[in-house]
């Protein structure tokens, strides 16, 4: 059986641990706290359970829970077929992280960042065979969300490249190739430019973030709106991506407003805090504000 470390048990690494372990991996998460991969352990149980429930497993949930286990640091990359990094989108940790897997895996392994928007190419800089690094770029909520852009650094080989495609399919995925290092890649980039546009809109009272959402779903066939997805994937999330964004000279797909500073300052990070463009119930449920 393949094995696959995931790196960073968050909302992008517990996603990602699951959907793998789904497709039959044997996977390996690690965080830098226990608390946080006992946490990403109940939470994948919660959604296991639950997909066998509705008939959509192909296996007994204990099956696939089996084969996830928690490692206490990197030392594991050693055994592993596949690395994926999904650790927080702050470019010193990841660059650390790589020096580090490349040190410890085997040098036919590629190893792949999710992340959002720093260049490939720079994270690869931080092994001595960039050509096996690669952007495996996963939407959230991984478990719902099928597309993946497959990214190349300046350095990726073609056949990382095409083993990063295939990976892909074997997780019961779409994925996307794109073909160059660009700053955002190609989705973010798009979505962007559209958030920035709601955001300056909602930011001058001129509409409501609810309204935006009934907009494209029901206008242009978004099957989520622009500010369910943000709250979705954290405020601070897209606050990091946008400094990132702007110091990548692409600024211009950011809004310039700072809306979403000022609610991260409240607190309001989003679904993960109960409250961002939307309040949560305890149960997850979604409700708008009352002004
Ligand atoms: P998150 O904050 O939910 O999780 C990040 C995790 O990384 C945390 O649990 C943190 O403790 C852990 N971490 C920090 N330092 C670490 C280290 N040295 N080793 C291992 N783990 C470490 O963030 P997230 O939303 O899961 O994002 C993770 C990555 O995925 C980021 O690069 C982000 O840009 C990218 N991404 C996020 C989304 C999204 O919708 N949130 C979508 C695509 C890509």
């Amino acid at each position: 059986m393949e094995k696959v470390l995931v790196v960073g048990a968050g909302f992008m690494g517990s996603g990602i641990a699951q959907v793998s372990a789904q497709a039959g991996y044997q996977v390996y998460l690690i965080d830098i706290q226990t608390e946080i991969t006992d946490r990403a352990l109940r939470d994948i149980r919660w959604s296991v359970e639950k997909l066998a429930t509705k008939g959509l497993l192909r296996e007994p949930s204990q099956e696939v829970l089996a084969r996830i286990s928690q490692k206490k640091d990197l030392s594991c990359a050693s055994e592993v077929d596949w690395v994926i990094e999904a650790a927080l989108e702050v470019e010193e940790l990841k660059c650390g992280i790589f020096q580090e897997l490349d040190r410890i895996s085997r040098p036919g392994t590629p190893l792949a960042t999710n992340t959002s928007s720093i260049p490939i190419t720079r994270v690869a800089e931080n092994t001595k065979r960039p050509e096996r690094v690669l952007g495996l770029h996963f939407f959230g909520p991984v478990q719902l969300m099928r597309l993946v852009e497959v990214v190349k650094g300046d350095k990726t080989s073609p056949e990382i490249f095409e083993r990063g495609v295939a990976f892909v399919q074997s997780l019961g995925k779409t994925p996307v190739r794109v073909q160059s290092d660009i700053p955002g890649f190609v989705m973010n980039r798009i979505f962007s430019a559209a958030f920035r546009e709601a955001v300056d809109l909602v930011d001058q009272g001129i509409i409501s973030p609810e309204d935006v959402d009934i907009g494209m779903r029901l206008g242009y066939g978004w099957n989520v709106g622009p500010f369910e997805i943000a709250d979705n994937a954290g405020l601070d999330t897209y606050v990091t991506i946008a400094q990132t964004m702007r110091a990548l000279g692409v600024g211009h797909l950011v809004s310039s407003s700072n809306l979403i500073e000022r609610m991260v300052a409240e607190g309001r990070l989003g679904r993960k805090t109960g409250k961002g463009f939307y309040r949560y119930s305890p149960e997850g449920k979604r409700l708008p504000w009352e002004n």
